[in-house]
């Protein structure tokens, strides 16, 4: 069978406590399926630039083509670099380059006195240093520092024109607000790939909350699905992946072909929803 989607895995750093045997197997099982790369998140403002670091040089040791996500908020210039340069020095080619948000994310972005302006001015300098494959953020339902989606639109084509091989976006519940945000994009001039954001929900409480804060819309449907679930988790993961399903195959229905999957450092339900996408290890592709 020859695939047609390719995937990727997006990881948080295992906090201390949180058994690091566990998240080596997550990874592994996820990386079965043959992803083009898993990324490991950058604690907001840097906070886990260390822990970062460690979990994506594991990665690549155990043979997973591991993207190290990097912030700019927060911190000067050459500390920014310097973090790249020790990834890139560790053979890391794989960069999630961001803005990042201020400690508190209700205020606006205010750059460090000596750091990068923006995530445009970080692209530049990661793509003269050259080597790294770098991806970007994209919101197909409005940034919530940006005035408009044409606004936004306009900021993702200045980040992939400074440099970026791709944008993937925050993640989304109705297929139709992916598709109208690519269709936008193709039509401002943008190219290169536009990876769809996935999040198989697992907690909808905590995805109400943050939620409200990264500007992501909960439609009434997701919420009325959820119902009644909240200590039932078995139930809610069987729904949890069915959602996800739903979604990629709508996007695939409409020619989408790039998925990122917010995997929260659960590997079944992304298992699962990939699983449910004719998604198999390449070995079994092969056979
Ligand atoms: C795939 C993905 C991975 C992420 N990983 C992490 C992570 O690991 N760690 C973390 O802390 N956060 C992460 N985030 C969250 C991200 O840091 C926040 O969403 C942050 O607020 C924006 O970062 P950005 O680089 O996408 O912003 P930008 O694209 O630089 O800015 C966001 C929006 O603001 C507007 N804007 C900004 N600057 C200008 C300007 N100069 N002129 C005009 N408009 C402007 C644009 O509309 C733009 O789309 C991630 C987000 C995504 C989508």
């Amino acid at each position: 069978m020859t695939r047609t989607s390719n995937i990727s895995f997006e990881f948080f750093p295992p906090g201390p406590g949180a058994p690091e045997e566990r998240f080596w197997q997550t990874a592994e099982r996820l990386n079965a399926l043959g992803p083009d790369f898993c990324s490991v998140t950058y604690g907001a403002g840097g906070t886990t630039k260390d822990r970062t670091y460690e979990i994506v040089t594991g990665l690549q040791e155990r043979g997973i083509d591991a993207a190290a996500h990097l912030t700019l908020v927060g911190a000067s210039r050459a500390e920014v670099d310097a973090v790249a340069k020790r990834l890139g020095d560790a053979g890391i080619k794989r960069l999630v380059a961001l803005r990042g948000d201020m400690p508190n994310m209700a205020g606006g972005f205010e750059p460090h006195p000596e750091g990068y302006a923006s995530s445009v001015e970080l692209i530049e300098r990661l793509s003269e240093t050259g080597g790294f494959d770098i991806s970007v953020g994209a919101y197909p339902e409005v940034h919530p520092s940006s005035e408009s989606l044409d606004a936004d639109v306009a900021y993702l084509k200045r980040k992939l024109d400074a440099g970026a091989d791709r944008a993937i976006t925050q993640y989304f519940f109705d297929a139709e607000v992916f598709l109208r945000f690519r269709d936008k994009a193709r039509a401002a001039g943008i190219d290169k790939p536009i990876v769809a954001g996935v999040l198989p929900v697992t907690n909808f409480a905590k995805l109400k909350e943050f939620s409200a804060k990264c500007g992501a819309h909960v439609p009434d449907w997701l919420e009325e699905r959820f119902a009644g679930l909240d200590d039932d988790p078995e139930t809610r993961s069987l729904v949890a992946a069915h959602t996800a399903a739903d979604l990629c195959q709508k996007l695939m229905a409409e020619g989408v072909e790039d998925f990122h999957f917010y995997t929260l450092n659960r590997a079944n339900l992304s298992y699962a929803v990939c699983h449910l996408l004719g998604i198999r290890s390449p070995l079994e592709e092969a056979a």
